[in-house]
């Protein structure tokens, strides 16, 4: 199955073997009978497993190209459930480039409980191994990242892992499974904050792991149930509805993201625009190799270079909404010093290039010329 159907069909065989219903029903059940103790038709109790949310995790797996996989009530609770695979005394490498809520659960409740976390620069990927010692365990990348949108070679950073045998979970939010496939990389665990292009419509917080092997899928399902950490049934189906679009909207997203990134490259009042389709941005090459497009992320600078400039341009938005998140089908323009990036100290965030002036785009899929209007109208055309 190609993956335009998959969206659709993927790990869907007979939701509702009662009405044959083509959407799986929301089973608001916390429980189920039993006919004696111990024989079900497969559910027990929600926390442990839900008809709703299994037709999802069969969608996300076959996505993904995975065998498994576990919905958690947000992205970052599904993060969480990778780092209980650690215990005490384990050293984690990750990259400085990192989504600020990922890099608060590291370094203010995980280093509490006794795991040690390197954040290296991109550019020492390369050198992974020099911080590789007996007690590391897992790898923990993003690609694209944000709001730099530097990428990552999964397959090259998946051979160091493997060679050391280290986990890899890879942080798949910004690329989705339309874009890029990280098991098929050789990584070990594909983490998704489906609240953001999978839900697609800015109405649900969600995340989901997919993974490839049996026993990494035991561990984990150990740990949803174990922590229960699970999203309730009703969002089960919202995600699931949402990914039933996902390839028509990102194939919009990625056509919009390319018209605002060329508009705003060719605009005078801009100075920098990252947007990884560029041939000249310094991971384009490793772009094409693993991505089958560039997304719908686009960062710029203005020439003023102030934060002032770039708060002025941001409230003359019209079509554009100032608001956190991304993904959804609308177009949402962002402040990351101020706001999603605000917890990083001024220092660190202007080294990996977070500036005051910096500004972040998700690009929604309304009229591509609507857009560009009006980002032209905000920078005082
Ligand atoms: C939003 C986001 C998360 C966290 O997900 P929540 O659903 O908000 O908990 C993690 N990683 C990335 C890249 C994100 O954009």
């Amino acid at each position: 199955m190609k993956f335009n159907t998959k969206t659709i069909h993927g790990g869907q065989k007979e939701v509702d073997p009662a009405y044959n219903s083509v959407m799986p029903p929301i089973y608001q059940t916390t429980t189920y009978k039993q006919v004696s103790p111990g024989e079900h038709k497969g559910f027990a109790y929600s926390r442990s497993g839900n008809p709703t949310r299994a037709v999802l995790e069969q969608s996300m797996a076959s996505l993904e190209n995975g065998t498994h996989a576990m919905a958690f009530g947000s992205g970052l609770a599904a993060i969480d459930a990778v780092l209980k695979l650690l215990i005490p005394g384990d050293e984690v490498i990750t990259t400085s480039d990192l989504y600020g809520g990922t890099y608060r659960l590291f370094t203010r409740i995980y280093a509490h409980f006794g795991i040690k976390f390197h954040f290296i620069d991109l550019d020492q990927l390369a050198e992974l191994n020099q911080f590789i010692n007996p007690n590391t365990k897992l790898v923990w990348i993003e690609t694209p990242t944000n709001p730099m949108m530097n990428i990552i070679d999964i397959e090259a950073v998946s051979k160091i892992s493997k060679k050391h045998q280290l986990l890899l979970a890879v942080d798949n939010t910004f690329a989705t499974p339309y874009l890029q496939q990280p098991l098929d990389l050789g990584a070990d665990i594909v983490m998704h904050s489906a609240t953001k292009y999978l839900g697609g419509h800015s109405d649900v917080v969600m995340g989901t792991l997919v993974v490839k092997d049996q026993e990494l899928a035991r561990r984990l399902y150990f740990i949803q149930n174990a922590s229960g950490a699970i999203p309730g049934p009703q969002d089960c189906f919202l995600v699931l509805r949402g990914i039933k679009t996902l390839h028509v909207r990102m194939q919009r997203h990625c056509e919009n993201g390319r018209a605002v990134a060329m508009a705003l490259r060719n605009h005078p009042q801009v100075d920098k625009v990252y947007w990884p389709g560029f041939s000249d941005h310094p991971h384009h090459e490793v772009a094409k190799k693993q991505m089958k497009d560039f997304g719908g992320m686009v960062s710029f600078t203005t020439v003023e270079g102030t934060q002032e400039s770039a708060l002025k341009m941001l409230k003359s938005l019209k079509i554009f909404s100032l608001a956190e998140s991304l993904g959804g089908i609308e177009s949402l323009a962002g402040h990351p010093a101020t706001m999603t990036h605000a917890s990083i100290p001024k220092e660190e965030r202007e080294r990996t290039g977070v500036v005051d002036a910096l500004i972040r785009l998700s690009v929604g899929i309304e009229d591509d010329q609507d857009l560009v209007n009006d980002l032209h109208q905000a920078l005082g055309d």
